[in-house]
């Protein structure tokens, strides 16, 4: 097995994978199996300090994105689409496919979303059902300030979409104080499951939306609305992937016993910061720097392929690389979750400094996480 330090997938704990092996009942018809449900999605909405319901969807991270914007759009519906990132544009693709018109706000992907010029803009035209927002836009690690920019769109009666899948858990969320309307998780990243999960928080006004829509959502399995009643009536829409839920439970448990988490996420992150900075490397982003994930630029010279490939034959490290406009321009540093300790990014950070100096890059000095 190859250490992985990508962001997401993660490592993921003994615990939640000893739960995922344990003997499974029927889950349509066993009755407890709708308390363990219920319960698990209580503790979720609990760790996202929200009194809204969450759901857990069978599917991964994405699918939690489309149904979001499957159960809100209609036909015609203007979507204010933040762009400062690869998974913030990517919105308006869905927006469009369920019949909206997405406007997009596009600024520099370097820098998170200003605060000002954004309320001068939506102070000019606010006329959106709803908005999207990329917490933490994964393949530049940029971090917008989710505490900012959803109560300033409510204020405008602007429902907020923030898919928060590579940012919660390693970075702060508040999900009632923020007035998040839709919050977005996956099973991958900082929970630190294996890939197949969804998670969705659900606002009573954005449930309220889906209720008074015009037509009907035009699909089943990404409408949010499916799951109504589901504890009540002891009825799932489709059949709950059992041993996925087992292990999410533990690591939400894992994760809600870590009193530390968020603090240790900014320690290791400002660490590493300052050991790529310190050895002449230069970060992508000039702000907006997440917890879960540090992005810095491929040295003139060499390869991203090159540096992932020596990692993992040399070191058996995972990395990545990135996707999409920064496809082959800089690498990714997973420290998200189970992955982020000071010992993994010590041993990662070495073997870095290895390969870089293999592949004839000059360092101003080794880097190191300490
Ligand atoms: C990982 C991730 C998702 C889920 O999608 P993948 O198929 O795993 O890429 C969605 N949004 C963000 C910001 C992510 O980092």
């Amino acid at each position: 097995m190859y250490k992985m330090m990508t962001p997401g997938p993660t490592m993921v704990a003994e615990n939640v994978r000893l739960a995922r092996s344990v003997e499974t009942g029927n889950p349509d018809i066993d009755t407890e199996f709708f308390d363990f449900y219920k319960g698990t999605c209580e503790l979720y909405s609990e760790l996202l300090h929200t009194k809204n319901e969450s759901l857990i969807l069978s599917g991964e991270g994405i699918l939690g994105l489309e149904a979001a914007v499957a159960s809100l759009t209609e036909a015609g519906d203007r979507v204010l689409v933040l762009d400062n990132g690869v998974f913030g544009k990517g919105f308006a693709d869905f927006v469009s496919l369920y019949g909206g018109e997405p406007v997009l706000y596009t600024t520099d992907y370097r820098y998170e979303i200003a605060i000002d010029p954004l309320r001068e803009y939506i102070e000019k035209d606010h006329d959106f059902k709803y908005a999207t927002v990329v917490h933490c836009d994964t393949p530049s690690g940029m971090l917008n300030d989710i505490s900012k920019i959803c109560p300033l769109l409510k204020e405008y009666g602007i429902l907020t979409v923030v898919d928060s899948v590579s940012g919660m858990m390693g970075n702060p969320v508040d999900v009632d104080k923020d007035e998040i309307d839709i919050l977005c998780g996956g099973s991958q990243k900082a929970i630190s499951c294996p890939i197949g999960l969804t998670l969705v928080t659900i606002s009573d006004a954005a449930k309220k939306v889906m209720e008074d829509r015009r037509t009907r959502i035009p699909s089943f399995y990404a409408n949010l609305t499916v799951f109504k009643n589901y504890y009540e009536n002891k009825w799932f829409p489709y059949s709950m992937p059992i041993s996925d839920i087992y292990g999410l439970k533990i690591a939400l448990d894992n994760i809600k016993a870590d009193k530390d988490i968020l603090k240790r996420h900014a320690e290791v992150a400002a660490k590493t910061r300052k050991a790529l900075t310190a050895s002449g490397l230069h970060l992508y982003g000039e702000n907006g720097y997440s917890n879960t994930v540090t992005v810095f630029k491929v040295p003139d010279g060499v390869k991203s392929e090159d540096i992932i490939t020596h990692m993992r034959d040399d070191h058996n490290i995972l990395i990545a690389g990135s996707f999409d406009v920064m496809e082959g321009e800089v690498i990714r540093l997973g420290h998200m979750g189970y992955n982020c300790t000071a010992d993994n990014m010590r041993e990662t950070l070495s073997a870095l400094n290895d390969v870089l100096i293999k592949l004839g890059v000059k360092l101003i000095k080794a880097l190191s996480y300490d």
